[in-house]
């Protein structure tokens, strides 16, 4: 069943309607989650809008040219005025759009404190890589730390954050529950988990993050990942290999 979830579109309240029924195009949206795949490493920056037209940006990671053009053209053309810039974690690879987004829409980073260390050393992340870059052309000004259990709105909408710690000291994740979506940037992905051998990781954490955070929430939950393909909690709890078989 997980192979007919949406990569990106537009969910509806999952107690309405089954997300996989044809029918509810004709139903009023919730939330519109536009993905995008960006930069070397395959990020999933995720634009979340409603009705309002309010949107947010989630992961910035925009690091060619053309990828900036088909952002930018995606939040001008529809007329969207930008609310929060917000990230799972401080990962390079998550960073790239920040500043870009942050002056042309006069907003600061939304992020978890835990992961602030990360932005000392940009280059020596890039580095391991073969990228180039310095602090400047990436390092975010942060205007807010995001901590368990606040919340970020935008429009109508609203998102509640989780820290799950594990893959980095401070990821998090945000949950909008009237829509039934999460967006888990590195924590879970469909089948596996982020990797816990970068600063600060830590395997043990991770898997009992997911198991007595994300795994509580319900089974039909569309999981946005940080890279790769949406999953459902219910699929995970499952069928992932690390954290899974968890009923
Ligand atoms: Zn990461
Ligand atoms: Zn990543």
């Amino acid at each position: 069943m997980h192979s007919q979830i949406p990569q990106e579109g537009v969910v509806f309240a999952v107690n309405i309607l089954p997300f996989n029924d044809t029918s509810m195009d004709q139903q009023p949206a919730l939330v519109k989650i536009k993905t995008f795949e960006f930069n070397p490493l395959g990020v999933n920056t995720y634009v979340l809008s409603d009705e309002t037209k309010e949107c947010v940006v989630i992961d910035a990671s925009f690091f060619y040219a053309d990828e900036r053009e088909v952002l930018l053209n995606y939040i001008l053309d529809h007329d969207f005025v930008v609310k929060h810039l917000l990230n799972t974690h401080l990962h390079f690879d998550h960073l790239f759009g920040i500043n870009t987004l942050a002056s042309m829409f006069e907003l600061k980073l939304e992020c978890h404190r835990a992961d602030a260390f990360l932005l000392e050393d940009i280059p020596g992340q890039l580095k391991m890589f073969g990228l180039p870059g310095t602090n400047a052309d990436y390092k975010p000004e942060i205007g807010r730390y995001l901590n368990e259990g606040d919340s970020i709105t935008f429009g109508n909408q609203s998102l509640r954050v989780f820290h799950v710690p594990g893959h980095s000291p401070g990821s998090i994740v945000f949950y909008n529950e009237s829509a039934g979506c999460l967006f888990s940037g590195d924590a879970l992905f469909h089948s596996g988990i982020g990797r816990t051998d970068l600063p600060g990781g830590n395997y043990d954490e991770l898997i009992n993050q997911i198991q007595t955070k994300l795994f509580r929430l319900p089974d039909e939950t569309i999981v946005y990942a940080g890279h790769g393909p949406t999953t459902t909690i219910g699929f995970e709890k499952k069928h992932n290999p690390f954290a899974g078989m968890v009923m």
